[in-house]
């Protein structure tokens, strides 16, 4: 089984010596779980710095009870009040997605596409328990998940016990973690959080995400992921602009790897674009080496291919060269990355 120093604490969740952090989240007690929003906010900081005190004491699976009320409810009580007025990406839509839908057309109760082992996830990560929700905060026009991203009303709604119960059987099978994706699992955060409130078993948590989101929802997800894994596309705006309809790419989500470093561990994926190797993956590998080091697990990958409106767009309408990809993986071997394929 392979395994990866700067994954250390993935590993010890994994094999059961160290307490997933969510569980230690439940741990930690909360006074109030009512009142306005930033009365939630003060509430959560305080609690934050308790859960980083327990957390900094590497405490063992069996030393974590459950708090009544407790940090991780916390956490779903200020997800719902942000889902009545959905700041969850940085679309920033506003809508009241209890009765409306924003950008991303996903639904309050949203829709699971599918749950399975996949092996077909880095060699680190499988057998890993992936589940798929519909809808997605982008627009990449060579989606290669474009019947699930863009049909957020496709699949089917799952109660969070029955979802709790498919987790708990899925890791009895083997899964050495939950790996919430999409489409992108943002506009699920308030659900993804209820589900681990009824969660029990000790799984590493992994966030598969194109880190599009807020600053609040990466505040609540502090404390409860373990793993980002990050989906790094683009290096310049126009870019994002033009292939995924992303504004301002850069700067929100080159902060929220920052912020996804101080939290926990990453693994960081960047699909080399055809034409882009310059602008793009050159541009991030430097970024990653600067300001996350080069011991960051990273997979650059070879498999683009178009799809979706991809022929709609001549410069991207093939899949990467030879010679392109041979570009990508020298320069990660040259800026000193310990992985750069997984
Ligand atoms: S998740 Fe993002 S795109 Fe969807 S409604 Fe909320 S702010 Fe808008």
């Amino acid at each position: 089984m392979m395994r990866i120093d700067a994954l250390r604490d993935y590993h010890e969740i994994e094999r059961d010596r160290l307490p997933a952090r969510y569980l230690v989240a439940k741990s930690v007690p909360v006074e109030v779980l009512e009142g306005d929003l930033d009365e939630l906010w003060r509430e959560h900081d305080e609690a934050m710095e308790e859960f980083r005190a327990r957390w900094e004491e590497r405490p063992s699976p069996t030393d974590v009870e459950p708090a009544s009320p407790n940090l991780l409810e916390l956490k779903v009580t200020i997800a719902r009040r942000l889902l009545e007025r959905c700041t969850f990406c940085e679309r920033r839509c506003e809508v009241d997605r209890t009765r409306e839908r924003g950008f991303c057309r996903v639904p309050p109760s949203p829709r699971v596409s599918s749950e399975f082992l996949h092996m077909g996830e880095e060699r680190v990560l499988v057998p890993s328990h992936t589940i798929f929700f519909c809808g997605c905060t982008f627009r990449c026009v060579y989606c290669q998940n474009w019947d699930i991203a863009f049909h957020p009303e496709n699949g089917v709604k799952v109660e969070p016990e029955r979802l709790a119960r498919i987790i708990r059987h899925r890791r009895s099978e083997g899964a050495r973690n939950v790996n919430w994706v999409g489409g992108d699992p943002t506009p699920n955060l308030h659900y993804i959080l209820r589900v681990l409130t009824v969660l029990d078993v000790n799984v590493p948590q992994v966030w598969n995400s194109n880190m599009y989101l807020t600053e609040e929802a990466m505040r609540l997800l502090d404390g409860v992921i373990d793993v980002y894994l990050t989906d790094f596309k683009y290096g310049r705006n126009e870019c994002a602009e033009r292939y995924s309809s992303a504004p301002e790419y850069w700067e929100i989500v080159t902060r929220n790897h920052l912020e996804a470093r101080r939290q926990c561990e990453m693994i960081v994926r960047h699909l080399v674009l055809p034409g882009h190797v310059e602008c793009c993956t050159h541009r991030i590998l430097e970024w990653i080496a600067e300001n996350l080091g080069t011991d960051t697990p990273l997979n650059v990958m070879p498999q683009y291919r178009p799809e979706h409106r991809a022929h709609e767009y001549p410069e991207i309408n093939r899949r990467p060269s030879a010679e392109e990809l041979e570009s990508a993986w020298k320069k990660a071997r040259e800026l000193g990355f310990r992985h750069y394929r997984l």
